[in-house]
């Protein structure tokens, strides 16, 4: 096998609908990240790798791996992925990389986390990171499904998270979670871009509508998603932040249309 991989163990399967299930595997201590990060996973199929880029859910202090992913009944990856079992072998890459770190921001008050679908996977562990609640007043992450079912770590972002050991008195704090469904009733409803247009999510969080001194964003969800919620932010002088030139927002596609 090449080296560029670490063969790990899966530890748990978890599976939240027909379409979406989560695994945890071990982790090499070698294998390093910053919360927001990718990497590429996948399997041995007829004795070579299939891989794809998968975001880390889980924070970089934790001990496992954990992953949050769709089944494409046809795709080449996960048709076969969402089989996986305890105690099957993974494949995952030792090279992390990513656009989704907070670097790549100017310093701000409020911290969105903007996500639909899997989008989500990469803000499980920013939302981790005490990094994020010692840089902003308020973290706020919105998921955007299309169904009830689909808002995977529900219960965990409403409250739990709120208990954890380490990093719940910053969670109860100032984390604040807005779950929203387009296709089902639900306490919040509609896409995201309408809710940030209309300035529904603003008041229903009792935040003030975003500024360029204030506020800053990480995207991450469909290609659509993208490009029309980047010119939301365009359009209100919100620049794109990179490594060596933080910005107002950054972005990651949360898969390509292949
Ligand atoms: C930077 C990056 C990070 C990613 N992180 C994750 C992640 O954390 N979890 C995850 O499940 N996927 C993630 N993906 C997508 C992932 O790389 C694969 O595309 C996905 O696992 C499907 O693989 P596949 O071989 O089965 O099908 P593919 O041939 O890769 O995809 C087939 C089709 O399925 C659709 N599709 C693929 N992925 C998704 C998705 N996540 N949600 C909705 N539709 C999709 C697209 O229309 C695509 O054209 C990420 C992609 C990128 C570029």
């Amino acid at each position: 096998m090449s080296s560029a991989f670490n063969e790990e163990t899966v530890k748990t399967v978890h599976h939240w609908t027909d379409r979406l299930f989560s695994f945890t595997c071990t982790r090499d201590p070698g294998f390093r990240y910053l919360n927001g990060q990718f990497t590429m996973i996948g399997l041995l199929v007829d004795g070579r790798p299939l891989l794809r880029a998968y975001s880390m859910a889980s924070a970089n202090y934790e001990e496992d791996l954990r992953f949050f992913s769709i089944k494409v009944q046809n795709g080449p990856l996960t048709s076969r992925l969402q089989h996986l079992k305890v105690g099957d072998k993974i494949l995952v890459g030792r090279k992390p990389t990513g656009t989704l770190v907070q670097d790549s921001l100017l310093p701000g008050k409020r911290l969105y986390l903007l996500s639909t679908g899997t989008g989500l996977a990469p803000f499980l562990s920013v939302v981790r990171d005490p990094d994020a609640y010692e840089r902003f007043e308020k973290v706020i992450l919105v998921h955007g499904t299309r169904t009830v079912g689909e808002l995977a770590y529900g219960d965990l972002l409403a409250g739990g998270l709120a208990q954890d050991e380490y990093i719940g008195d910053e969670v109860a704090q100032k984390l604040i979670y807005y779950p929203t469904v387009t296709r089902e009733p639900f306490r919040n409803q509609g896409r995201l871009t309408d809710l940030f247009t209309s300035g529904k999510l603003f008041s229903d969080i009792s935040m003030p509508v975003p500024s360029i001194e204030e506020d800053r964003f990480m995207l991450c969800g469909s290609p659509a998603m993208l490009k029309d919620t980047v010119q939301i932010l365009e359009e209100r002088g919100f620049k794109e932040g990179s490594g060596n030139d933080p910005g107002h927002y950054v972005i990651e596609k949360a898969f390509v249309e292949r």
